[in-house]
Protein backbone atom coordinates (compact mmCIF):
# COMPACT_ATOMS: atom_id res chain seq x y z
CA UNK A 1 0.00 0.00 0.00
CA UNK A 2 1.13 3.39 -0.83
CA UNK A 3 1.41 5.75 2.13
CA UNK A 4 0.77 8.35 0.57
CA UNK A 5 -2.56 7.36 -1.49
CA UNK A 6 -3.89 4.78 1.09
CA UNK A 7 -4.43 2.29 -1.21
CA UNK A 8 -1.58 0.05 -3.83
CA UNK A 9 1.88 1.76 -5.87
CA UNK A 10 0.34 -0.10 -9.07
CA UNK A 11 0.44 0.68 -12.74
CA UNK A 12 -3.08 1.19 -13.90
CA UNK A 13 -2.29 2.76 -16.91
CA UNK A 14 -0.75 -0.34 -18.08
CA UNK A 15 -3.57 -2.82 -16.35
CA UNK A 16 -6.72 -1.12 -18.25
CA UNK A 17 -5.27 -1.41 -21.24
CA UNK A 18 -4.66 -5.36 -20.44
CA UNK A 19 -7.42 -7.83 -22.37
CA UNK A 20 -9.20 -10.43 -19.83
CA UNK A 21 -7.35 -13.84 -19.81
CA UNK A 22 -9.69 -16.57 -20.83
CA UNK A 23 -10.77 -19.33 -18.49
CA UNK A 24 -11.35 -22.76 -19.35
CA UNK A 25 -14.56 -24.56 -20.57
CA UNK A 26 -15.06 -27.76 -21.86
CA UNK A 27 -15.65 -28.23 -25.78
CA UNK A 28 -19.62 -27.88 -26.60
CA UNK A 29 -19.40 -31.57 -28.58
CA UNK A 30 -17.82 -32.85 -25.48
CA UNK A 31 -20.04 -31.70 -22.85
CA UNK A 32 -23.39 -32.19 -24.07
CA UNK A 33 -22.83 -36.26 -23.40
CA UNK A 34 -22.34 -35.71 -19.79
CA UNK A 35 -23.70 -34.01 -17.04
CA UNK A 36 -20.09 -32.72 -15.47
CA UNK A 37 -19.26 -29.08 -14.99
CA UNK A 38 -18.89 -27.40 -18.28
CA UNK A 39 -16.48 -24.58 -16.97
CA UNK A 40 -13.41 -25.65 -15.79
CA UNK A 41 -11.99 -22.49 -14.78
CA UNK A 42 -8.63 -20.88 -14.14
CA UNK A 43 -5.25 -22.64 -13.22
CA UNK A 44 -2.42 -20.85 -11.41
CA UNK A 45 -1.24 -18.95 -13.61
CA UNK A 46 -3.97 -17.60 -15.53
CA UNK A 47 -5.22 -16.86 -12.20
CA UNK A 48 -2.43 -14.64 -11.43
CA UNK A 49 -2.69 -13.22 -14.96
CA UNK A 50 -6.43 -12.43 -14.36
CA UNK A 51 -6.08 -11.17 -11.03
CA UNK A 52 -2.98 -8.69 -11.80
CA UNK A 53 -5.40 -6.58 -14.69
CA UNK A 54 -7.46 -5.46 -11.05
CA UNK A 55 -7.20 -1.36 -10.51
CA UNK A 56 -6.93 -2.08 -6.82
CA UNK A 57 -9.54 0.69 -6.43
CA UNK A 58 -9.86 3.20 -3.94
CA UNK A 59 -12.68 2.96 -1.29
CA UNK A 60 -15.36 1.74 -1.46
CA UNK A 61 -14.58 -0.46 -4.58
CA UNK A 62 -16.96 -0.91 -7.45
CA UNK A 63 -17.13 -4.50 -6.54
CA UNK A 64 -16.95 -4.69 -3.00
CA UNK A 65 -19.93 -2.41 -3.06
CA UNK A 66 -21.95 -4.57 -6.01
CA UNK A 67 -22.01 -7.38 -3.83
CA UNK A 68 -24.47 -7.99 -1.70
CA UNK A 69 -22.46 -10.39 0.72
CA UNK A 70 -19.61 -7.38 0.65
CA UNK A 71 -16.82 -9.73 -0.36
CA UNK A 72 -13.17 -7.95 -0.21
CA UNK A 73 -12.66 -8.60 -3.69
CA UNK A 74 -9.62 -6.30 -4.27
CA UNK A 75 -7.65 -8.02 -1.28
CA UNK A 76 -8.23 -11.27 -2.87
CA UNK A 77 -7.53 -10.26 -6.23
CA UNK A 78 -4.15 -8.91 -4.52
CA UNK A 79 -3.74 -11.98 -2.98
CA UNK A 80 -4.60 -14.06 -6.18
CA UNK A 81 -1.49 -11.92 -7.91
CA UNK A 82 0.77 -12.68 -5.49
CA UNK A 83 -0.05 -16.68 -5.70
CA UNK A 84 -1.33 -16.30 -1.99
CA UNK A 85 -4.51 -18.22 -3.52
CA UNK A 86 -5.22 -19.80 0.23
CA UNK A 87 -4.97 -16.36 1.74
CA UNK A 88 -7.58 -14.93 -1.00
CA UNK A 89 -9.87 -17.98 -0.35
CA UNK A 90 -9.88 -16.73 3.23
CA UNK A 91 -10.68 -13.17 2.31
CA UNK A 92 -13.74 -14.56 0.43
CA UNK A 93 -14.83 -17.04 3.02
CA UNK A 94 -14.55 -14.17 5.59
CA UNK A 95 -18.13 -12.91 4.15
CA UNK A 96 -19.18 -15.83 2.46
CA UNK A 97 -19.68 -19.52 3.89
CA UNK A 98 -19.90 -20.49 0.07
CA UNK A 99 -17.01 -19.04 -1.88
CA UNK A 100 -16.87 -22.27 -4.57
CA UNK A 101 -20.67 -22.67 -5.00
CA UNK A 102 -21.08 -18.63 -5.72
CA UNK A 103 -18.01 -18.20 -7.86
CA UNK A 104 -20.10 -21.01 -9.95
CA UNK A 105 -23.63 -19.97 -9.74
CA UNK A 106 -23.60 -16.27 -9.09
CA UNK A 107 -24.20 -14.29 -11.96
CA UNK A 108 -21.98 -12.01 -10.20
CA UNK A 109 -23.11 -8.65 -9.51
CA UNK A 110 -19.32 -7.73 -8.17
CA UNK A 111 -18.27 -8.46 -11.74
CA UNK A 112 -20.92 -5.87 -13.02
CA UNK A 113 -19.75 -3.61 -10.66
CA UNK A 114 -15.86 -3.50 -12.29
CA UNK A 115 -14.65 -0.49 -13.53
CA UNK A 116 -12.76 -2.23 -16.10
CA UNK A 117 -16.20 -3.54 -17.70
CA UNK A 118 -15.90 0.10 -19.32
CA UNK A 119 -12.57 -0.23 -20.60
CA UNK A 120 -10.93 -4.05 -21.85
CA UNK A 121 -13.67 -6.62 -20.02
CA UNK A 122 -14.64 -6.88 -16.15
CA UNK A 123 -12.25 -9.21 -14.63
CA UNK A 124 -13.98 -12.73 -14.15
CA UNK A 125 -13.85 -12.32 -10.32
CA UNK A 126 -16.20 -15.59 -9.89
CA UNK A 127 -14.08 -17.82 -11.62
CA UNK A 128 -11.38 -16.54 -9.20
CA UNK A 129 -13.35 -17.32 -6.25
CA UNK A 130 -14.51 -20.72 -7.49
CA UNK A 131 -10.37 -21.08 -7.61
CA UNK A 132 -9.19 -20.64 -5.03
CA UNK A 133 -11.89 -21.71 -2.85
CA UNK A 134 -11.39 -24.84 -4.37
CA UNK A 135 -7.47 -24.75 -3.58
CA UNK A 136 -8.35 -23.84 -0.24
CA UNK A 137 -11.30 -26.42 0.40
CA UNK A 138 -8.63 -29.61 -1.04
CA UNK A 139 -5.85 -27.96 1.19
CA UNK A 140 -8.80 -27.93 4.20
CA UNK A 141 -7.77 -24.63 4.77
CA UNK A 142 -11.61 -23.55 5.20
CA UNK A 143 -12.08 -25.57 7.93
CA UNK A 144 -14.51 -24.81 10.12
CA UNK A 145 -13.05 -23.28 13.81
CA UNK A 146 -15.22 -23.57 16.53
CA UNK A 147 -14.96 -22.25 20.61
CA UNK A 148 -13.70 -25.34 22.74
CA UNK A 149 -16.19 -23.79 25.23
CA UNK A 150 -19.63 -24.32 23.98
CA UNK A 151 -22.48 -21.79 25.09
CA UNK A 152 -25.15 -24.61 26.20
CA UNK A 153 -27.74 -23.15 23.95
CA UNK A 154 -29.27 -25.20 20.89
CA UNK A 155 -30.58 -24.16 17.75
CA UNK A 156 -32.67 -25.87 15.07
CA UNK A 157 -32.01 -24.89 11.36
CA UNK A 158 -35.04 -25.60 9.10
CA UNK A 159 -33.87 -26.49 5.58
CA UNK A 160 -29.79 -27.18 4.37
CA UNK A 161 -29.62 -24.71 0.93
CA UNK A 162 -27.54 -21.39 1.12
CA UNK A 163 -29.42 -19.33 4.19
CA UNK A 164 -29.34 -22.71 6.05
CA UNK A 165 -25.98 -23.42 5.72
CA UNK A 166 -24.94 -19.92 6.41
CA UNK A 167 -26.45 -19.59 9.49
CA UNK A 168 -25.50 -22.95 10.62
CA UNK A 169 -21.94 -21.76 9.99
CA UNK A 170 -22.36 -18.42 11.48
CA UNK A 171 -23.73 -19.99 14.57
CA UNK A 172 -21.61 -22.90 15.29
CA UNK A 173 -18.33 -20.36 15.21
CA UNK A 174 -20.05 -18.70 18.70
CA UNK A 175 -20.45 -22.38 20.25
CA UNK A 176 -23.75 -22.82 19.62
CA UNK A 177 -24.80 -26.56 19.25
CA UNK A 178 -26.64 -26.47 15.75
CA UNK A 179 -28.90 -29.73 14.39
CA UNK A 180 -30.13 -28.54 10.33
CA UNK A 181 -33.60 -30.49 9.04
CA UNK A 182 -33.61 -31.55 5.48
CA UNK A 183 -36.92 -32.78 3.64
CA UNK A 184 -34.99 -34.71 1.36
CA UNK A 185 -32.49 -37.60 2.02
CA UNK A 186 -28.76 -35.53 1.29
CA UNK A 187 -28.51 -32.22 3.20
CA UNK A 188 -27.27 -29.55 0.50
CA UNK A 189 -31.41 -27.92 -0.41
CA UNK A 190 -31.25 -26.34 -3.65
CA UNK A 191 -27.65 -26.52 -4.08
CA UNK A 192 -27.83 -30.52 -4.48
CA UNK A 193 -31.47 -30.34 -5.65
CA UNK A 194 -32.29 -27.32 -7.97
CA UNK A 195 -28.65 -26.79 -9.75
CA UNK A 196 -27.68 -28.94 -12.49
CA UNK A 197 -24.53 -31.11 -12.10
CA UNK A 198 -22.96 -29.09 -14.78
CA UNK A 199 -23.00 -25.79 -13.42
CA UNK A 200 -22.06 -27.15 -9.59
CA UNK A 201 -20.54 -30.50 -8.74
CA UNK A 202 -22.55 -32.04 -6.09
CA UNK A 203 -19.30 -33.39 -4.51
CA UNK A 204 -18.31 -28.85 -4.26
CA UNK A 205 -21.84 -29.13 -1.96
CA UNK A 206 -21.14 -31.99 -0.17
CA UNK A 207 -17.44 -31.11 0.79
CA UNK A 208 -19.07 -28.66 2.51
CA UNK A 209 -21.70 -30.37 4.83
CA UNK A 210 -18.30 -32.54 5.59
CA UNK A 211 -16.46 -29.35 6.88
CA UNK A 212 -20.10 -28.33 8.87
CA UNK A 213 -20.37 -31.89 10.45
CA UNK A 214 -16.75 -31.71 11.33
CA UNK A 215 -17.42 -27.99 13.06
CA UNK A 216 -20.19 -30.27 15.06
CA UNK A 217 -23.03 -29.37 13.37
CA UNK A 218 -25.54 -31.94 12.89
CA UNK A 219 -27.67 -32.71 10.10
CA UNK A 220 -30.88 -34.52 10.01
CA UNK A 221 -32.19 -35.67 6.63
CA UNK A 222 -35.85 -36.93 5.20
CA UNK A 223 -37.98 -35.13 7.83
CA UNK A 224 -40.05 -32.13 6.42
CA UNK A 225 -40.56 -30.07 9.56
CA UNK A 226 -44.63 -29.33 9.92
CA UNK A 227 -45.35 -33.14 9.23
CA UNK A 228 -44.26 -35.26 12.30
CA UNK A 229 -42.28 -32.64 13.83
CA UNK A 230 -43.46 -29.14 13.79
CA UNK A 231 -42.11 -26.09 14.74
CA UNK A 232 -44.11 -25.76 18.36
CA UNK A 233 -42.66 -28.95 19.24
CA UNK A 234 -38.83 -27.63 17.87
CA UNK A 235 -39.43 -24.56 20.37
CA UNK A 236 -39.86 -27.06 23.19
CA UNK A 237 -36.48 -28.65 22.20
CA UNK A 238 -34.46 -25.66 20.93
CA UNK A 239 -33.86 -22.25 22.13
CA UNK A 240 -34.39 -20.58 18.71
CA UNK A 241 -35.34 -22.34 15.15
CA UNK A 242 -34.06 -20.55 12.16
CA UNK A 243 -36.24 -20.91 8.61
CA UNK A 244 -34.41 -21.25 5.49
CA UNK A 245 -37.06 -23.61 3.58
CA UNK A 246 -36.17 -21.61 0.11
CA UNK A 247 -38.93 -21.31 -2.59
CA UNK A 248 -39.85 -24.65 -4.02
CA UNK A 249 -42.88 -24.46 -5.26
CA UNK A 250 -43.45 -23.75 -8.40
CA UNK A 251 -46.39 -21.58 -10.49
CA UNK A 252 -48.90 -22.82 -12.57
CA UNK A 253 -49.82 -21.20 -16.08
CA UNK A 254 -53.49 -21.54 -15.60
CA UNK A 255 -54.19 -22.18 -19.35
CA UNK A 256 -55.68 -25.76 -21.33
CA UNK A 257 -53.72 -28.94 -21.14
CA UNK A 258 -51.61 -27.55 -18.42
CA UNK A 259 -51.79 -31.37 -17.02
CA UNK A 260 -51.26 -33.45 -20.29
CA UNK A 261 -48.39 -36.06 -20.38
CA UNK A 262 -45.59 -34.76 -21.53
CA UNK A 263 -45.38 -31.57 -19.68
CA UNK A 264 -43.00 -31.35 -16.55
CA UNK A 265 -42.64 -28.51 -14.46
CA UNK A 266 -39.04 -27.62 -14.03
CA UNK A 267 -38.13 -28.59 -10.59
CA UNK A 268 -39.19 -31.99 -10.36
CA UNK A 269 -37.75 -32.43 -14.11
CA UNK A 270 -34.09 -30.80 -12.89
CA UNK A 271 -33.77 -33.26 -9.92
CA UNK A 272 -34.93 -36.69 -12.14
CA UNK A 273 -32.36 -36.00 -14.96
CA UNK A 274 -29.54 -34.37 -12.74
CA UNK A 275 -29.60 -35.79 -9.38
CA UNK A 276 -28.17 -39.15 -8.70
CA UNK A 277 -30.85 -41.90 -8.14
CA UNK A 278 -29.60 -42.98 -4.46
CA UNK A 279 -29.86 -39.22 -3.50
CA UNK A 280 -33.42 -39.13 -4.22
CA UNK A 281 -36.56 -40.93 -2.74
CA UNK A 282 -37.47 -44.10 -4.47
CA UNK A 283 -40.80 -42.17 -6.42
CA UNK A 284 -38.41 -39.63 -8.33
CA UNK A 285 -35.62 -42.26 -9.26
CA UNK A 286 -37.14 -42.50 -12.80
CA UNK A 287 -35.23 -40.05 -15.33
CA UNK A 288 -37.93 -37.89 -17.29
CA UNK A 289 -38.77 -39.43 -20.85
CA UNK A 290 -38.49 -36.73 -23.57
CA UNK A 291 -39.25 -36.42 -27.28
CA UNK A 292 -37.05 -34.99 -29.77
CA UNK A 293 -38.40 -31.18 -29.61
CA UNK A 294 -38.73 -30.06 -26.22
CA UNK A 295 -40.01 -26.30 -25.30
CA UNK A 296 -39.10 -24.55 -22.20
CA UNK A 297 -41.39 -21.81 -20.90
CA UNK A 298 -39.85 -19.35 -18.87
CA UNK A 299 -36.51 -17.13 -19.43
CA UNK A 300 -34.99 -17.17 -15.99
CA UNK A 301 -31.47 -19.27 -15.04
CA UNK A 302 -34.47 -22.98 -14.05
CA UNK A 303 -35.71 -22.48 -17.88
CA UNK A 304 -31.73 -22.46 -18.95
CA UNK A 305 -31.36 -25.03 -16.80
CA UNK A 306 -33.97 -27.17 -18.07
CA UNK A 307 -33.37 -26.18 -21.92
CA UNK A 308 -29.64 -27.22 -21.17
CA UNK A 309 -30.80 -30.39 -18.87
CA UNK A 310 -32.87 -31.45 -22.36
CA UNK A 311 -29.82 -31.19 -24.65
CA UNK A 312 -28.23 -33.61 -22.65
CA UNK A 313 -30.96 -35.90 -22.61
CA UNK A 314 -30.99 -36.44 -26.30
CA UNK A 315 -33.99 -33.77 -27.30
CA UNK A 316 -32.65 -32.21 -30.72
CA UNK A 317 -34.55 -29.52 -30.81
CA UNK A 318 -35.10 -27.51 -27.56
CA UNK A 319 -36.75 -24.16 -27.98
CA UNK A 320 -36.89 -21.38 -24.96
CA UNK A 321 -40.10 -19.31 -25.34
CA UNK A 322 -40.27 -16.33 -23.13
CA UNK A 323 -42.83 -13.63 -23.02
CA UNK A 324 -40.50 -10.76 -23.22
CA UNK A 325 -37.11 -9.81 -24.91
CA UNK A 326 -33.53 -10.72 -24.27
CA UNK A 327 -33.19 -7.29 -22.67
CA UNK A 328 -35.59 -8.15 -20.00
CA UNK A 329 -34.39 -11.87 -19.36
CA UNK A 330 -33.49 -12.22 -15.79
CA UNK A 331 -30.27 -14.53 -14.91
CA UNK A 332 -27.03 -15.68 -15.64
CA UNK A 333 -25.65 -13.95 -18.89
CA UNK A 334 -22.75 -16.43 -19.10
CA UNK A 335 -24.78 -19.52 -18.78
CA UNK A 336 -27.21 -18.32 -21.39
CA UNK A 337 -24.39 -17.70 -23.78
CA UNK A 338 -23.02 -21.40 -22.71
CA UNK A 339 -26.77 -22.36 -23.17
CA UNK A 340 -26.57 -20.95 -26.76
CA UNK A 341 -23.23 -22.74 -27.62
CA UNK A 342 -25.02 -26.45 -26.96
CA UNK A 343 -27.48 -25.28 -29.74
CA UNK A 344 -30.75 -24.32 -28.24
CA UNK A 345 -32.95 -21.57 -29.70
CA UNK A 346 -34.71 -18.51 -27.44
CA UNK A 347 -37.85 -17.17 -29.06
CA UNK A 348 -38.49 -13.79 -27.53
CA UNK A 349 -41.79 -12.64 -27.23
CA UNK A 350 -43.99 -15.75 -27.72
CA UNK A 351 -46.23 -17.14 -24.89
CA UNK A 352 -48.57 -20.14 -24.73
CA UNK A 353 -51.91 -20.17 -24.23
CA UNK A 354 -53.33 -23.55 -24.59
CA UNK A 355 -51.37 -27.02 -24.58
CA UNK A 356 -53.06 -29.54 -27.47
CA UNK A 357 -52.88 -33.44 -26.77
CA UNK A 358 -53.02 -36.45 -28.86
CA UNK A 359 -55.93 -39.40 -28.15
CA UNK A 360 -53.82 -40.75 -25.72
CA UNK A 361 -53.13 -37.71 -23.48
CA UNK A 362 -49.62 -36.72 -24.66
CA UNK A 363 -48.98 -33.30 -25.42
CA UNK A 364 -48.50 -32.69 -29.36
CA UNK A 365 -48.42 -29.25 -30.17
CA UNK A 366 -49.06 -25.63 -28.31
CA UNK A 367 -50.88 -22.85 -29.48
CA UNK A 368 -48.69 -19.28 -28.82
CA UNK A 369 -49.19 -16.13 -28.84
CA UNK A 370 -47.00 -13.41 -30.24
CA UNK A 371 -46.32 -10.54 -27.62
CA UNK A 372 -45.19 -6.35 -27.89
CA UNK A 373 -43.67 -4.59 -24.50
CA UNK A 374 -46.05 -2.16 -22.57
CA UNK A 375 -45.17 0.06 -19.58
CA UNK A 376 -43.13 -1.31 -16.57
CA UNK A 377 -44.54 -3.22 -14.17
CA UNK A 378 -44.03 -4.10 -10.81
CA UNK A 379 -40.75 -5.83 -11.50
CA UNK A 380 -39.66 -2.59 -13.23
CA UNK A 381 -39.64 -4.32 -16.68
CA UNK A 382 -41.85 -4.14 -19.61
CA UNK A 383 -45.22 -5.80 -18.96
CA UNK A 384 -45.92 -8.29 -22.09
CA UNK A 385 -48.56 -7.34 -24.01
CA UNK A 386 -50.67 -10.53 -26.42
CA UNK A 387 -51.05 -9.58 -29.78
CA UNK A 388 -54.49 -10.04 -30.91
CA UNK A 389 -54.92 -12.69 -33.51
CA UNK A 390 -51.32 -13.47 -33.36
CA UNK A 391 -51.99 -16.81 -32.30
CA UNK A 392 -49.80 -19.77 -34.48
CA UNK A 393 -49.49 -23.97 -33.55
CA UNK A 394 -45.91 -25.24 -32.70
CA UNK A 395 -45.37 -28.96 -32.81
CA UNK A 396 -43.69 -30.40 -29.27
CA UNK A 397 -43.19 -33.56 -28.17
CA UNK A 398 -42.07 -32.23 -24.26
CA UNK A 399 -43.01 -29.17 -22.49
CA UNK A 400 -41.31 -27.63 -19.11
CA UNK A 401 -42.83 -25.00 -17.80
CA UNK A 402 -39.93 -22.85 -15.37
CA UNK A 403 -42.07 -19.67 -14.85
CA UNK A 404 -41.83 -18.91 -10.87
CA UNK A 405 -41.30 -20.38 -7.61
CA UNK A 406 -43.07 -19.62 -4.32
CA UNK A 407 -42.05 -21.10 -0.58
CA UNK A 408 -44.19 -24.21 0.68
CA UNK A 409 -46.87 -22.71 2.35
CA UNK A 410 -46.96 -25.78 4.54
CA UNK A 411 -44.56 -24.46 7.54
CA UNK A 412 -46.69 -20.86 8.05
CA UNK A 413 -49.98 -22.91 7.91
CA UNK A 414 -48.63 -25.54 10.84
CA UNK A 415 -47.25 -22.86 12.63
CA UNK A 416 -49.37 -20.43 15.27
CA UNK A 417 -48.65 -16.99 15.17
CA UNK A 418 -45.85 -17.09 12.37
CA UNK A 419 -47.54 -14.55 9.75
CA UNK A 420 -47.31 -15.39 6.03
CA UNK A 421 -48.30 -13.02 3.62
CA UNK A 422 -48.89 -13.19 -0.78
CA UNK A 423 -47.92 -16.71 -2.01
CA UNK A 424 -46.41 -18.30 1.25
CA UNK A 425 -43.51 -15.93 1.73
CA UNK A 426 -42.99 -15.48 5.62
CA UNK A 427 -43.18 -12.40 7.38
CA UNK A 428 -40.18 -10.78 8.63
CA UNK A 429 -37.95 -8.52 9.71
CA UNK A 430 -35.69 -7.60 6.66
CA UNK A 431 -32.69 -6.64 9.13
CA UNK A 432 -32.66 -8.83 11.66
CA UNK A 433 -34.73 -11.69 10.10
CA UNK A 434 -37.11 -11.98 13.21
CA UNK A 435 -40.76 -13.40 12.57
CA UNK A 436 -43.95 -12.90 14.00
CA UNK A 437 -43.46 -15.52 16.48
CA UNK A 438 -40.67 -15.13 19.21
CA UNK A 439 -37.40 -17.58 18.84
CA UNK A 440 -38.16 -18.21 15.54
CA UNK A 441 -36.40 -16.09 12.45
CA UNK A 442 -36.39 -16.69 8.89
CA UNK A 443 -34.66 -15.26 6.00
CA UNK A 444 -33.57 -16.07 2.07
CA UNK A 445 -36.21 -16.97 -0.78
CA UNK A 446 -38.84 -17.88 1.75
CA UNK A 447 -38.55 -14.46 2.85
CA UNK A 448 -37.79 -12.04 -0.43
CA UNK A 449 -38.43 -14.90 -3.02
CA UNK A 450 -36.39 -16.42 -5.51
CA UNK A 451 -32.91 -15.02 -5.72
CA UNK A 452 -29.49 -15.60 -5.96
CA UNK A 453 -27.56 -17.75 -3.46
CA UNK A 454 -25.38 -14.73 -2.29
CA UNK A 455 -28.78 -12.53 -1.17
CA UNK A 456 -29.22 -15.37 0.71
CA UNK A 457 -26.22 -15.81 2.24
CA UNK A 458 -26.35 -12.18 3.04
CA UNK A 459 -30.10 -11.77 4.51
CA UNK A 460 -29.03 -15.42 6.55
CA UNK A 461 -25.66 -13.53 7.71
CA UNK A 462 -28.23 -11.34 9.70
CA UNK A 463 -30.57 -13.15 10.88
CA UNK A 464 -27.69 -15.28 12.67
CA UNK A 465 -26.79 -12.00 14.18
CA UNK A 466 -29.85 -11.46 15.52
CA UNK A 467 -30.22 -14.78 16.66
CA UNK A 468 -26.91 -14.73 18.63
CA UNK A 469 -28.14 -11.57 20.40
CA UNK A 470 -31.43 -13.21 21.37
CA UNK A 471 -29.87 -16.19 22.64
CA UNK A 472 -27.70 -13.86 24.63
CA UNK A 473 -30.87 -12.32 26.27
CA UNK A 474 -30.68 -9.53 24.26
CA UNK A 475 -34.00 -7.85 22.57
CA UNK A 476 -34.89 -8.23 19.27
CA UNK A 477 -37.25 -5.84 17.22
CA UNK A 478 -40.60 -8.35 16.18
CA UNK A 479 -41.91 -7.40 12.48
CA UNK A 480 -45.47 -5.75 12.78
CA UNK A 481 -47.96 -8.81 11.44
CA UNK A 482 -49.60 -7.71 8.29
CA UNK A 483 -53.29 -6.62 8.35
CA UNK A 484 -55.77 -9.36 8.37
CA UNK A 485 -56.54 -10.81 4.80
CA UNK A 486 -60.34 -10.09 3.95
CA UNK A 487 -62.55 -12.30 3.36
CA UNK A 488 -64.23 -13.14 0.02
FE1 LIG B 1 -10.38 -4.53 -9.15
FE2 LIG B 1 -12.58 -4.16 -10.71
FE3 LIG B 1 -12.79 -4.17 -8.01
FE4 LIG B 1 -11.57 -2.10 -9.22
S1 LIG B 1 -13.76 -2.67 -9.42
S2 LIG B 1 -10.89 -3.19 -7.37
S3 LIG B 1 -10.60 -3.18 -10.93
S4 LIG B 1 -12.18 -5.90 -9.32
Amino acid sequence: MSSETGYRDIDRKARVRQPPVKYAKRPVEERVLDFEEVILGFDEETARAEALRCLQCPDPQPCMSSCPAGNDVAEALWLISQGDFIGAAKVFAATSPLPEVCGRVCPNLCQEGCVLGKYCGAISIGKLEAFVADVARRAGALAIEVPEEKTGRRVAVVGSGPAGITVAEDLVKKGHEITVYEAWPVPGGVLIYGIPSFKLNKNVVLHKIHDLEAAGVKFITNTRIGEAITVDDLLKEYDAVFLGTGAGVEASMNIPGEDLKGIYKSTDYLIRANVPPEMLPPEKREKPVIGRRVAVIGGGDTAVDCARTSVRLGAEEVTIVYRRTEAEMPGNKVERAICLEEGVNIEYLQAPVEFIGDESGHVKAMKVIKMKLGEPDASGRRRPIPIEGSEFIQEVDTVILAIGYWPDPFIGEKTENLATHKWGLIVADEELGTTTREGVFAAGDNVHGPDLVITAIASAHRAADSIHAYLNGKPVRLPEPPPPRRKR
